[in-house]
């Protein structure tokens, strides 16, 4: 479903991913981890174009994203993201979020997209926080909104970077449900987290990086047991 081949990326004169190739089938869950800067977070933001990159090809459903007949709208609204930091309209209400991009982008009727939106708000286990105002939710209460809101566009895959270092601990549990749900339901998913035990449980497939560069892609069982490379095993070793 996605494809990297030989992706480099710079900012200025800095290397932030180098020829980096990988692929992510349709319902496979890749969590992507790694020391700080090692170019998590970049690698995500490529896949919907929020960062450009200089040479080689990123390919979603077969087609290239950065190609000059590519829509960036069109390929937005087929890629979910939640971000660290939840990024709900303040003004409107939680069940408005949810309607909202359905009806504006996918000219969904009104009675049908907030009928969806009650169904995903449901699924979150916020359907009675509907008119509530997002800032009067607690921080993962408004992630949960963050994932009902992309998951209203019915998309074919969903990114996370760091759904939930910007919440209290206590928080962090019941948005790793709605991820393990979704990831149980065979949606496909690339999430950058620091959670190593949702990593453990949840991901098909482990993407280890380090200075711009996958090191080692493995199935968790084998990668928290015996990593290949010395910079993951380190890596894990501080983790404890
Ligand atoms: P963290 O775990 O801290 O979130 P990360 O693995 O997500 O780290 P990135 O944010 O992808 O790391 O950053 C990779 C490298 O690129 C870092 O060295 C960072 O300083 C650099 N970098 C990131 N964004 C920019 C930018 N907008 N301009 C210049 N350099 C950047
Ligand atoms: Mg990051």
């Amino acid at each position: 479903l996605i494809m990297f081949n030989q992706v480099n990326k710079w900012y200025g004169e800095y290397q932030a991913l180098t020829d980096l190739s990988a692929e992510i089938r349709s319902g496979e869950v890749v969590v992507v981890c790694g020391p700080s800067g090692s170019g998590k977070s970049t690698l995500i933001r490529t896949v919907n174009r929020l960062e450009p990159i200089q040479n080689g090809q990123i390919l979603f459903e077969g087609l290239d994203i950065n190609g000059t007949s590519t829509r960036l709208n069109q390929l937005r609204t087929r890629i979910g993201f939640v971000f660290q930091n939840f990024n709900l309209f303040p003004h409107i209400s939680v069940l408005d979020n949810v309607m909202i991009s359905p009806i504006k982008v996918l000219g969904v009727r009104k009675a049908q997209a907030r009928k969806e939106a009650m169904a995903l708000l449901e699924r979150v286990g916020l359907a009675h926080k509907a008119d509530a105002y997002p800032l009067q939710l607690s921080g993962g209460q408004q992630q949960r909104v963050a994932i009902a809101r992309a998951l209203a566009m019915k998309p074919p895959v969903m990114l996370f970077d760091e759904p939930t270092s910007a919440l209290d601990p206590e928080m962090v549990g019941e948005v790793l449900n709605v991820m393990r749900g979704l990831a149980q339901e065979g949606m496909t998913m690339m999430c950058v987290t620091h959670e190593m035990n949702f990593a453990r449980e949840v991901a098909d497939t482990i993407w280890f990086m380090d200075a711009g560069k996958i090191l080692e892609k493995a199935p968790p069982e084998r990668f928290f047991t015996r990593p290949s490379h010395e910079r993951a095993q380190r890596f894990l070793s501080d983790l404890r």
